[in-house]
């Protein structure tokens, strides 16, 4: 079943986690007992359903503003029975208020936006919580000379702001990886 969501987003341009990097985060929440998460980025509930079967304690709280990926992503998990594991909020995840207290946040959105997705909802991280970011090499992007449009390179500029805020950020060391499409693991020092 797992194939057809993989099918579908790549029949439908929809960017999911690529392999290397789910495993990445899947081993992660495992090896860390990771129990409470939030995703922002559901796209059509690829992750957040990978997440969540990981273990029958994991229980992922995850936002998507388009309304045709929330549409699915409702479908998908329904399929999956996992239903009472993951909770799917529809809203610009910058507009929108939560509460809860969360092990880890995934951050898997409009990639500009994240450090404006960090600093809301790194109030919700428990102690000793994690931060997760995807794309930070944005396709081998970030940190290359090759030519682009200028709303391309807009963006990588971003990513690289979003980049040094992580390694200028006190409250949180943070570890790069180049797995998948370059992932961060920021845990909160306090
Ligand atoms: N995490 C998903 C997965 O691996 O299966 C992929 C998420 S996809 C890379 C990013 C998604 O974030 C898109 O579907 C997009 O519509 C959504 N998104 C972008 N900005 C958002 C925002 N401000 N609030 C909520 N969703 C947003």
């Amino acid at each position: 079943m797992l194939e057809e969501l993989e099918q579908y987003a790549k029949e439908y341009k929809i960017p999911i986690m690529q392999k290397d990097g789910i495993d990445f985060l899947t081993a992660f929440i495992e090896e860390h007992n990771i129990k409470n998460v939030l995703e922002i980025g559901t796209a059509i509930g690829y992750s957040a359903i990978k997440m969540a079967l990981v273990s029958k304690d994991v229980k992922v709280t995850t936002i998507e503003r388009d309304e045709t990926r929330y549409n699915e992503a409702l479908k998908n998990v329904s399929k999956f029975a996992l239903d009472n594991q993951i909770n799917l909020i529809f809203g610009d995840a910058l507009d929108i208020n939560i509460t809860g207290e969360y092990d880890l946040i995934f951050i898997d959105a409009a990639k500009a936006q994240s450090i404006k997705f960090f600093n809301k909802y790194t109030p919700l991280l428990r102690s000793k919580g994690y931060v997760i970011t995807d794309n930070l090499s944005f396709h081998g992007l970030v940190n290359s000379d090759q030519e682009m449009s200028r709303n391309l390179r807009q963006l990588v500029r971003k990513i690289s702001e979003y980049i040094d805020f992580l390694k200028n950020n006190n409250d949180y060391k943070t570890t790069f990886y180049d797995i998948g499409d370059g992932i961060s693991v920021s845990e909160k020092v306090d």
